[in-house]
């Protein structure tokens, strides 16, 4: 049961230091039990308390690292069935297969596309995760060749894929602090696989033969002493697939229910032969509850929207993307280029410098912080009006930076541009176009105005 924060507080120190980054306890107890802060930040706290405010805070879908270093995974950490009660934690990951029976073209070309089809967006660098490489025909020999050559050409994470122990551990040994998602345990196997997971201290994947198997694998490889499990419960339809991972996170998240409080691993590589149900079975286990998808093989057209849905459903619905108060040169403007300005809320600020930059035109833009929220928005909100607009153009360095004083303002606030004249005399304040894609044209023809 999650604790309150009035229990979480009666086990903390009451020192009221603020050590912990929060000014007092009480406020502390209630972050932690909003799942806002960790108990580890609070110094003072005795071990006992820490671990029985850890366990009852802890996620109902167990958080799990796999890799190492900056690239390392972390999924699971959910604590919701859908995205608006509070906002789904760690993103889907995505995954290529490569398998001992392919060609090396084959494998060539996916380790190349894993290293090139990268897309920014928002300020939001999207690619796939890991390359999952599968020990087809059970040949050791292949495997660590395999797992060599992809280890040697890209930095992605590594699933390995074996139903035998020896060539796991083999692989695992392979990639050494790489730490690989080792996949995948079943009833026959669980014991073996148990050893080499405690021994490498790599994540284990199970495979069951339906939910119930899951369960059961899930419960023996517990007992085994393993924490840190990646759950697939061996669905190969689109429907079973989504039925199973719906009741999965049901169950971990209403009824606390152990076994299946782990992130998932799902293949749609296996559920069909076509690249576009393929991308379409993707695409519903993104949205429902997949921790891992593993695709046979990354194109740009499929991959693209993919990423998309993953950053769409897993940014915080409570908290507008931004980009920071600044001056943004565009362009390699000069003293005598154009001013505009704009608010920070990151769809924004995209749209706009890149029309920008489209136009060639060298040109200063001027975000400033309206906490997220779009030109009209934050200007109904106070938050944007003349006088803030003042303060930040006085104190924001561009006075420093041109010789002119002119300053274009976004089209839907031309009905400040009497007040802005008021506050900025100095200045010749222009109305911009109402829509991004007239920018271009817009500065093409602007000049000066003295
Ligand atoms: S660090 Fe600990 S004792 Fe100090 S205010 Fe935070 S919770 Fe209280």
């Amino acid at each position: 049961m999650a604790l309150t924060g009035i229990q979480i507080l009666k086990m903390l120190p009451k020192k009221n230091c603020g050590e912990c980054g929060i000014p007092t306890c009480l406020a502390f107890a209630m972050k932690v039990a909003a799942g806002q802060a960790e108990i580890e930040k609070c110094p003072y706290v005795t071990d006992e308390a820490k671990a029985t405010i850890g366990e009852a805070s802890a996620p109902p879908i167990r958080t799990i690292k796999i890799g190492a270093g900056d690239t390392q995974f972390t999924t699971g950490g959910e604590t919701c069935l859908f995205r608006h009660e509070k906002r789904f934690e760690n993103p889907t990951g995505l995954a290529v297969l490569t398998t001992t029976e392919m060609s090396d073209a084959d494998v060539d070309g996916r380790i190349e596309r894993f290293k090139t089809l990268r897309y920014e967006r928002v300020g939001v660098m999207m690619q796939a995760d890991f390359i999952a490489i599968k020990d087809s025909a059970g040949d050791q020999g292949k495997f660590t060749a395999l797992i060599q050559k992809v280890l040697d050409n890209c930095d992605a994470n590594i699933i390995l894929m074996s139903d035998k122990a020896d060539n796991l551990a083999a692989g695992a040994k392979t990639c050494g602090d790489r730490k690989p998602l080792l996949y995948g345990a079943t009833m026959d196997n669980a014991d073996d696989m148990a050893s080499v997971a405690k021994e490498s201290g790599c994540v284990l994947g199970l495979r069951g033969t339906n939910l119930d198997g899951t369960v059961e694998l899930s419960e023996k490889l517990q007992a085994a002493g393993l924490k840190d499990l990646v759950i697939d419960s061996g669905a190969r339809t689109l429907r079973a697939a989504l039925e199973d991972h719906v009741v999965s996170r049901r169950a971990a998240i209403k009824t606390k229910f152990k076994p299946l409080g782990f992130p998932t691993i799902t293949f749609p590589c296996e559920m069909t032969d076509d690249p576009m149900m393929e991308a379409m079975i993707a695409s519903v286990l993104i949205a429902k509850y997949a921790g891992i998808v593993v695709l046979s093989d990354l194109q740009g057209d499929i991959l693209f929207p993919l990423l998309l849905e993953q950053l769409n459903i897993f940014t915080d619905p409570q908290r507008p993307m931004v980009v920071q108060e600044d001056i943004y040169n565009i362009n390699g403007p000069d003293e005598n280029s154009p001013v505009l300005i704009t608010c920070n809320f990151s769809l924004t600020y995209f749209i706009v410098s890149g029309e920008i930059e489209g136009s060639k035109v060298p040109s200063w833009l001027l975000i400033k912080d309206t906490e997220g929220l779009s030109v009209l928005t934050a200007w109904a909100a106070g938050k944007f009006g003349a006088d803030l607009i003042a303060q930040f153009i006085n104190k924001s360095g561009i006075l420093d930076k041109v010789k002119h004083r002119d300053l274009i303002i976004p089209g839907y606030l031309a009905s400040i541009k009497g007040e802005l004249e008021e506050e900025l005399p100095d200045w010749t304040i222009t109305i911009g176009p109402r829509e991004a894609g007239h920018l271009p044209a817009f500065l093409k023809e602007w000049k000066p105005s003295n």
